[in-house]
């Protein structure tokens, strides 16, 4: 490859760029490591150049590409950092700085020095991103190229590539380099395994490409008749992905479950689910399989609806069916530059998740450029995870916030239950102390057994620790437990009034709904945690003593379609703040009354919910207030409503093509959807939809009711 080739492949990406700018860098560091080899034979600057191609494909800006060419001239040549903070300035200097090794420090061993440097990247990762994406195409091009190492470093590299770099790019979404990293990996670490499977899969491909091509064939004609433009491909599951799922599923190499899968890209969200309805009319959907990852994205960004169907000849397949933003935010993740700004879900805790994702995309609004675009990347990205070290250097991977004691768990039950103090960098801290990103934690245990403190359960933020602890106090203490679950119990139907509920015929039900053994059992599982007395309330509530009926909505024959001119006023009042419960999702025509919260307004409740039935046995009906409808103005934004609709139907094929149609056809927004077929031959479909209205959803209920087949439409 020469320097020519990467030119030309720089403008086809983007013809904005600084070419000149680039080829400086390119001269600079061919010049600062002239005379050196690769171990391949080839002369060193081959490495920069596929670094810079390999970010150059992934649409990086120019600093990227010029950090790229000079990543290992401060590490390995005569030039010094200095040098190229002077010849490229300081933007360039501190990414070169992020990639680079510490150099002049003795460390004591090996695996100090990989703690050390990882620490050093992570930080330096944290202030820019675009160090990482830098390390993984560095990383990437070494893999490649990993044939022309010594044996036993391949295995090093690979092993390292494996637990850290794999990951990390799946943390960023960035699949093109996870999946090539992994494969990599898995050649130089299992050979044997790697060349086993790859001979099974490679003997099937014929069958499996003439499989994808029938698919492709026949959806790609009904999505045509439709009016659906999509773009279909289809494509084999990398290799460790198969091994993995093998591996979890306790299969031999003979038997592998190798998947076709077919991509199919639209145009827009509503096509997502037209095309959806489409491909379960032609062939049918193997039930549990369906996953919407569009309504509930991962971590990571992606997107996409899933499913698994059963093939003609009863061979099963994948269809994975996105729009082009989210099949460019799959391929690249973070390194995608922002091209789509249309309207995302309002998943809220999804978005305050990932606040700094959603800066960047309002930060989109009034800027194209990738340079600013990078700029803006500079966050925190381990906002959810931290990243943490043993004194050996294995890393430990936590959710943010965790503290010690969840590292503690982490390592090994004993070492959790047995913690009495840690050591964080060399000092000694408080064992609640939230963990940071690169800390080197020691965890000292005591000599005797001295089990977990109870108010642990309240500190750790994991689920492991926090299960840990509970099954030592379950066996430990469970006399202790049972005496506290039965008097919380009692105090708990006190409050709320229900303490004639606690029957002993009720109680055993519970035991029951439950699947527990006994009452003690439950008072042993309400005393240490696993169930909390909240939800034991609600069961006991809702499926025990049965006070309320569910609501069943039944359309009325002056059904109007909505048209969401209404708002809630609180009587006498304006400019109060007003919000809709969740428990009961008000909409508007339905009777509703507020309820006067401590410093957060008033919540609307319909009249008949539940809650305020509650409110009003306790006695608490002096915080309620009235409420009503009223038009509203007309620049006040169109209002929708989340609603959850519950479908049984016999099954039949297209059923949920049928629903989803008539869901297209009144202009309703998906935001989940959930098809499964009981063994019975019925079909439970629940939808979560955006309503404008009473008179909108009437309207929709009556169309879903009309469908063949369909049994009973509510609103839950
Ligand atoms: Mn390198």
């Amino acid at each position: 490859m020469t320097f020519a080739d990467l030119k030309q492949k720089l403008l086809e990406v983007n013809c904005d760029s600084n070419v000149a700018a680039i080829e400086k860098a390119y001269q600079f560091a061919e010049r600062a490591h002239w005379g050196q080899l690769r171990n391949s034979g080839d002369e060193f600057i081959q490495h920069p150049l596929a670094v810079a191609a390999i970010l150059c494909e992934m649409e990086m800006d120019d600093v990227s590409i010029i950090a790229a060419f000079l990543h290992d001239v401060a590490e390995d040549t005569e030039k010094t950092l200095e040098d190229i903070r002077q010849n490229f300035g300081s933007e360039v200097a501190d990414i070169v700085d992020g990639v680079t090794k510490l150099g002049k420090i003795a460390f004591r061993d090996k695996e100090e020095a990989q703690v050390e440097n990882l620490r050093k990247m992570f930080l330096a990762m944290a202030r820019d991103i675009r160090v990482i994406i830098i390390k993984l195409a560095d990383r990437l091009h070494n893999m490649r190229t990993l044939q022309y190492q010594r044996e036993n470093k391949r295995r090093e590299i690979a092993k390292e590539t494996m637990d850290i770099y794999a990951p990390l790019a799946n943390r960023l979404g960035i699949y093109r380099i996870k999946s090539e990293l992994e494969d990599l990996s898995f050649r130089y670490l299992e050979p044997e395994t790697f060349a086993e499977l790859a001979r099974n899969v490679q003997s099937k491909k014929q069958e499996r490409d003439r499989q994808i091509e029938e698919v492709i064939g026949f959806l790609t004609k009904r999505l045509f008749e439709v009016g659906i433009e999509a773009d279909l491909s289809g494509r084999a599951k990398h290799l460790y992905s198969i091994y993995r799922k093998m591996q979890a599923q306790e299969k031999g190499l003979h038997e592998i479950f190798d998947l076709a899968a077919i991509r199919v890209i639209v145009n827009s969200v509503n096509d997502c689910y037209g095309a959806l309805g489409i491909v379960h009319t032609l062939w049918k959907p193997i039930p549990g399989k369906f996953k919407d990852y569009i309504a509930m994205p991962k971590p990571n960004m992606y997107q996409s609806l899933h499913t698994i169907l059963a093939g003609t000849r009863g061979e099963p397949f994948e269809i994975q069916i996105r729009t082009w933003e989210m099949h460019h935010t799959a391929v690249y993740g973070v390194a995608a530059h922002w091209k789509y700004k249309e309207g995302r879900g309002a998943e809220a805790d999804f978005e305050q998740k990932l606040s700094w994702l959603r800066q960047l995309l309002e930060w989109q609004h009034d800027s194209r450029d990738a340079g600013e675009f990078m700029e803006a990347l500079k966050v925190d990205l381990f906002d959810d995870t931290v990243f943490a070290f043993t004194p050996r250097g294995d890393v430990i991977e936590l959710p943010a916030d965790s503290c010690l004691i969840d590292f503690a768990y982490r390592v090994h039950s004993d070492v959790g239950h047995n913690c009495i103090g840690a050591k964080v960098n060399g000092r000694i801290v408080p064992l609640e102390s939230t963990l940071q990103n690169g800390d080197i934690v020691e965890i000292i245990t005591s000599k005797t057994p001295t089990g977990p403190s109870r108010d642990w359960v309240c500190k750790v933020k994991t689920s492991q620790a926090k299960n840990r602890i509970r099954q030592w106090f379950r066996k430990e203490k469970r006399e202790e437990n049972i005496t506290r679950g039965k008097d919380g119990l009692e105090r708990e139907a006190d409050k709320m009034g229900l303490q004639p509920a606690l029957k002993k015929e009720n109680l055993l039900e519970l035991v029951r709904l439950f699947n527990l053994n006994s009452l003690d059992d439950l008072y042993a599982a309400l005393g240490d945690g696993a169930i909390t007395f909240r939800r034991a309330m609600m069961r006991l509530k809702d499926d025990v003593v049965k006070e309320e009926e569910p609501f069943i909505f039944v359309p009325s024959r002056a059904a109007q379609s909505g048209d969401g001119s209404q708002r809630v006023r609180v009587k006498g009042m304006d400019n109060m703040l007003v919000r809709f419960s969740h428990c009961c999702n008000p909409l508007p025509g339905d009777e509703v009354v507020g309820y006067i919260t401590r410093g957060r307004g008033v919540s609307v409740h319909k009249a008949a919910c539940a809650e305020i039935a509650a409110l009003k046995r306790r006695g608490e009906d002096d915080r309620l207030i009235e409420v009503d409808w009223v038009a509203k103005a007309e620049e006040e934004e169109e209002a929708v409503y989340p609603v959850n609709v519950d479908i049984l139907a016999a099954d039949r094929p297209s059923l949920v093509t049928d629903v989803m149609n008539s869901l297209m056809e009144t202009k309703t927004h998906v935001l989940n959807l959930n098809a499964q077929a009981a063994k019975d031959g019925s079909a439970h479909i629940h939808l979560k939809i955006e309503t404008r209205g009473i008179g909108h959803l009437t309207f929709l209920l009556g169309r879903i009711r009309r469908i063949k087949e369909v049994n009973s439409v509510s609103r839950v």
